[in-house]
């Protein structure tokens, strides 16, 4: 396993990622991707654009960061979306309460779950100190703290506007448009990848906990009473599951099942969040997560988000931490609805029945020639007031006089003026507000597992070398190609070629004729690059074809090829169509190790 010092310095060594405006002091909370982390980062978004847009058959949208207020009053953000603070009276640092509980005491894995107030009990209970300062938190406050960063549209301060805390608001209140896209037809789903904010009360272990982070999240629109999810294609894939039941039960334990049986057994209530949870099972095993260290877990009740009826979190394990890296929510109707209330706009779908319905409806035609004249500007409204209460109450109309509220007065109207009557209409369906199911993922968690379950160490002529052990498809780089000396010109010539073919054929290669081959190969092991190509005069020499040394990055195996068939091997190997293995088998491995060269 990587110890976290090495993997941070390898990280920032190599250009995956690193504390960002180092030249000011740092900032806690930002990093930045260098060159090799931007490159992985984008493939793991290419990877997951594949599988949850493309694959899915669904629609991606690109969303402003920057949200006016009344959006996240209505998504209920700007009231609930809080973490727990305690600040150090002795130094006056922040810090999350749940997590110093968490770190303190053994049996609580989820202290959001227990309440605030009861962590500050805990918190006095055990005597808690201050990790910066060591000063007792027994007795500070505990406070909730809203993580969205505020800031001003336009000049001055009359319109508050807020930096995302998901990308999944953009998606929400665009509902009314995304839905014509789709012909008013459910199910249908919209992805977005993109930054979210969150002004983290501690950020920590790396880009684990940043105040600024990608997430990539699909929105599955639903009508609950119609849609199932095409369960079929993932009712035999393997999972490990850590259901509420287990957490809370003293002999808990993980459940090893599959995705079919966990729905049949009601481990996992909705079949649309086992459903994303099959496919993500697959894609986290595709893009290389080791998955003896990686579970879904259950959100206890206490602990889930305030617009969420069942959360499941992905989590991979990290240092000997399990760390959420993806959450499944069943969001029902609450931000469709929650929308619709708020704005001017309709958040629902109309439903067609399958034949159109005959019902009874009372309805009134208020005689306006006389309501006019006896209760003059309160006309209309007291016109609406009488319809809403035949829809309501139509026996009100039984009595020769009906009364309404209007305006805030109450008004007494002869029932005759409302000409109340029951009619027959036709409909032909009606307006659903559809649920949400989403599964939203954190792009930097997944790096940092990658890099995490990738790093190995093992020994190679007599010296330990660090590599990570990443999926092609994932990797920064895919080949690397090497002139044995930068001196030689027929050697450069074959290696430029080389690479401009590879190229070409639309894999990435990184280019190197500085310093000795040994150090080349770590460093390409370093930044998990899958294959190594050398050019060196053995291969140039005779009349026969040229060849090249192939070196595979876990094994350090090298085999001599053809250069005319490096390129179909190699797509060969990228598509899964044969293995390195399989390919050594044929060639033989190398005798003369290149890399003593
Ligand atoms: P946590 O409990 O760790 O704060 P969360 O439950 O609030 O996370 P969600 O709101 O479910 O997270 O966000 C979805 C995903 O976004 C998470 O699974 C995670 O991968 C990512 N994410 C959330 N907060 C951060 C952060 N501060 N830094 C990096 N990634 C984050």
């Amino acid at each position: 396993m990587a110890d976290q010092q090495d993997l941070m310095e390898l990280a920032k060594r190599r250009g995956f990622f690193f504390g960002s405006n180092g030249a000011y002091g740092g900032t806690a909370g930002f990093y930045t991707f260098g060159p090799e982390g931007a490159s992985l980062k984008h493939n793991v978004e290419a990877a997951w654009r594949d599988q949850f847009t493309l694959r899915l058959g669904n629609d991606e949208i690109e969303a402003p960061t920057i949200m006016p207020e009344a959006v996240f009053e209505a998504s209920g953000h700007l009231d609930g979306f809080d973490d727990m603070l305690v600040e150090c009276a002795e130094c006056g640092a922040s810090h999350r309460a749940d997590h110093l509980i968490e770190d303190a005491v053994d049996d609580i894995e989820d202290a959001e779950a227990v309440g605030i107030e009861r962590v500050g009990e805990l918190i006095e209970k055990h005597d808690l100190a201050c990790p910066a300062c060591g000063a007792s938190l027994a007795g500070e406050p505990v406070e909730d703290f809203n993580l969205m960063f505020e800031t001003s549209i336009g000049p001055g301060s009359g319109q508050p506007g807020y930096m995302r805390p998901e990308t999944a608001q953009g998606i929400f209140v665009e509902f009314p448009r995304l839905k014509e896209y789709a012909r008013g037809q459910l199910p249908f789903g919209v992805t977005q990848i993109g930054t979210a904010y969150r002004n983290e009360i501690s950020p920590r272990r790396g880009i684990i906990r940043v105040r600024e982070f990608t997430q990539a999240e699909l929105e599955q629109f639903i009508d609950p009473e119609e849609d199932e999810p095409p369960l079929a294609e993932v009712d035999d894939v393997e999972v490990t599951l850590y259901p509420a039941t287990e957490q809370n039960a003293e002999d808990g334990a993980y459940i090893e099942t599959t995705i079919g049986e966990a729905v049949e057994e009601g481990i996992i209530g909705s079949p649309w969040v086992a459903y994303f949870l099959g496919i993500a099972q697959g894609w986290y095993e595709r893009v290389g997560v080791d998955m003896d260290r990686f579970r879904f877990r259950q959100h206890l009740s206490g602990e889930r988000a305030h617009y969420a009826a069942d959360c499941w979190d992905a989590e991979s394990e990290i240092g000997g931490n399990w760390i959420e890296i993806a959450g499944f929510a069943y969001r029902g109707d609450y931000d469709l609805t929650k929308h619709g209330e708020h704005s001017e706009d309709r958040f629902t779908v109309f439903k067609r029945y399958d034949e159109p319905i005959t019902v009874e409806k009372a309805v009134v035609d208020p005689d306006m020639s006389a309501l006019g004249p006896e209760f003059g500007g309160a006309a209309a409204g007291i016109a609406e007031a009488l319809q809403e209460l035949a829809e309501r109450n139509p026996d009100a109309f039984d009595e020769e006089e009906v009364t309404v509220e209007a305006n805030g007065e109450e008004y007494t109207v002869d029932t005759e003026i409302a000409n109340f009557a029951i009619e027959e209409q036709t409909e032909s369906g009606e307006h659903i507000t559809p649920h949400v199911v989403e599964p939203s993922f954190g792009v930097g968690r997944t790096v940092y597992t990658l890099l995490e379950h990738g790093y190995s160490e093992d020994e190679v002529d007599g010296e330990t070398r660090s590599y990570l052990s990443l999926a092609p498809e994932i990797a920064p780089t895919n080949v690397a190609v090497f002139p044995l000396v930068s001196n030689d010109d027929a050697l450069v010539e074959v290696a430029t070629d080389v690479s401009r073919t590879l190229r070409q054929a639309g894999i990435s290669v990184f280019y190197d004729d500085s310093g000795s081959i040994g150090r080349r190969y770590r460093r390409q092991d370093e930044v998990g690059t899958p294959f190594c190509v050398t050019v060196d005069q053995d291969g140039l020499e005779g009349d026969s074809e040229n060849t090249v040394t192939l070196r595979e990055r876990d094994s350090a195996a090298q085999i001599r090829i053809p250069v005319a068939d490096l390129e179909a091997e190699l797509e060969a190997i990228f598509s899964g169509e044969q293995t390195f293995g399989a390919l050594r088998g044929r060639h033989g491995d190398v005798e003369t190790d290149v890399t003593t060269a």
